[in-house]
């Protein structure tokens, strides 16, 4: 196994976002999408990818959306518990359990409460870990080692089983033979510098790719792979967030990142989440400046985070290896899922009103910065927005190499293997040919576990 990145370990980790984001992200963290909107979307450069700074939310993928992809992609044999066994065997492994009670801390329970006032079901999250001490610093990694990260639970046992891993080798492209991959070629690279020292070649009866939905299609397509399905739906759940401002002390630091969470509304494409991250990346939605800014801030500790994220189902992208090799990322954010952005505003601007707090922050554009005006709640509802009012991110990205029946839209067949190769297999969230209404991580590990069987069948 080859990874571009170093290895982040418990002693590299520091509760400062940029620090996280230079060290161990691609870009610095500073990629955007071009397009209708510049879009921040971070992805993971390092040992074990995003599972180590990410809130280890699991969550399967739901039947109405397995039986839309049996609908529109022909993936058979996924509904009715088709993919049970394969969700309940990566769950079992990377010890998926709900929040405990004692680790939700203020703003996790706040949310709870808001949800059960308006009527709405608050769940406790299920995530990978053992152990979690509530200290709400998931994004710039566990100093307890209680998330169980791919880097803790995984790779471990793949090294034990007399696997070699190799941090810090870029895959370039892939050895082809004509039809027929043989394997990697790529470069050592400084993990810090980015330059480039020795050349890797690595020949392999059976290569897989799991570089995450950016850089997959980016090797396929260096490498001479230009099927229509490679790189051409590209997909996001945008992401979005209001703070609430309390009279007391909230201290929002306090609890699990990610406590509880709202699906009521999956099916709309909206689903909502208690959440924390450092201020250093948090505070670039704070309105103002000098004194302004430094006022808020002062206010810190009453106040709660709390985000949502849209299916992003009618909005489309794509990646495109530029001439130098990187990946282009374009990505045109659709009026549809710009009306289901302002109505998640509203819902979560409705649950902060509702568990008592003076006034919302929801950092847009043409929009009080601060209000205590519940009015804002109908705004939201009836006005029309662009989506450049709103301050999205998304770090959930799909789709760029879907999966499906169709070679003429689907990157990959309904067993994994890359359309037009042989001898290649994608198992990264590129899979997900369309939201899985569920955070991308889980709906990613029980696909790559169903299609490991696969491989394992073809080739043992
Ligand atoms: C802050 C944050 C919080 C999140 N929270 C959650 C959450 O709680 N739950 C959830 O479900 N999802 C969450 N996500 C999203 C989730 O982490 C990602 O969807 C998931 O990690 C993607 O997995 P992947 O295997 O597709 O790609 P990655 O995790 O990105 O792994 C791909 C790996 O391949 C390496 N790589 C890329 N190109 C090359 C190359 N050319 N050669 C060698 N190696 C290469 C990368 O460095 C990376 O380590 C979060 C993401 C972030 C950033
Ligand atoms: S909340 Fe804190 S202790 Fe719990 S998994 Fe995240 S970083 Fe680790």
């Amino acid at each position: 196994m080859v990874e571009a990145g170093p290895v982040a370990r418990i002693r590299d980790f520091r509760k400062d976002a940029g620090y996280t984001l230079s060290r161990y992200f691609w870009h610095g963290g500073m990629r955007t999408t071009m397009g209708n909107l510049m879009m921040p979307t971070m992805q993971a450069r390092n040992l074990g990818g995003g599972s180590v700074w990410n809130s280890a939310i699991c969550l399967r993928i739901p039947e109405f959306t397995l039986e839309r992809w049996e609908r529109e992609h022909g993936l058979y044999g996924f509904t009715n518990g088709g993919l049970d066994r394969h969700f309940q065997a990566v769950e079992d492994f990377m010890g998926v359990k709900p929040v405990d009670d004692d680790v939700q801390g203020p703003r996790n329970e706040l949310f709870r409460l808001a949800a059960e006032e308006l009527g709405w079901n608050a769940e406790p999250i299920a995530r990978n870990e053992a152990g979690c001490r509530g200290s709400g610093e998931c994004f710039t990694g566990c100093p307890h080692g209680a998330k169980l990260s791919m880097d803790r639970r995984g790779l471990p046992e793949v090294l034990a089983r007399g696997n070699d891993i190799y941090t810090s080798v870029q895959c370039e492209e892939l050895l082809m033979s004509g039809k027929k991959v043989r394997g990697m070629e790529g470069w050592v690279v400084d993990p810090r510098t980015g330059e480039r020292s020795h050349r890797v070649r690595i020949e392999a009866r059976c290569t897989i790719l799991a570089a995450g939905t950016i850089h997959t299609p980016n090797i396929l397509q260096k490498s001479g792979v230009r099927e229509p399905g490679i790189g051409n739906n590209l997909r996001f759940h945008p992401g979005t967030m209001v703070m609430g401002l309390f009279k007391d002390d909230v201290l929002p630091w306090a609890g699990a990142t990610q406590g509880y969470h709202v699906m009521d509304f999956i099916q709309d494409g909206i689903k909502l989440e208690s959440l924390w991250a450092t201020p250093s990346l948090m505070a670039f939605r704070f309105p103002g400046f000098g004194s302004h800014l430094q006022e808020l801030l002062g206010d810190y500790t009453h106040m709660a985070s709390w985000d949502a994220w849209i299916s992003g189902e009618d909005s489309v992208g794509s990646v495109k290896a530029s001439p130098l090799g990187r990946p282009g990322v374009r990505y045109q954010i659709h009026d549809k899922d710009v009306a289901r952005v302002a109505e998640a505003m509203a819902k979560l601007s409705e649950m902060f009103f509702a568990a008592g707090a003076e006034s919302v922050m929801l950092g847009m554009h043409d929009m009080p910065a601060v209000t205590s005006d519940r009015g804002i709640i109908d705004q939201l509802r009836s006005r029309k927005f662009t989506v450049d009012q709103f301050p999205l991110a998304s770090n959930h990205a799909f789709g760029a190499t879907p999966m499906g029946a169709d070679p003429t839209r689907h990157g990959v067949d309904p067993y994994g293997a890359v359309y037009g190769v042989d001898h290649c297999y994608v198992t990264d969230t590129g899979l997900l040919p369309n939201t899985p209404s569920a955070n991308p991580m889980m709906p990613a590990m029980g696909l790559s576990h169903y299609i490991a069987e696969n491989v394992l069948a073809r080739y043992t």
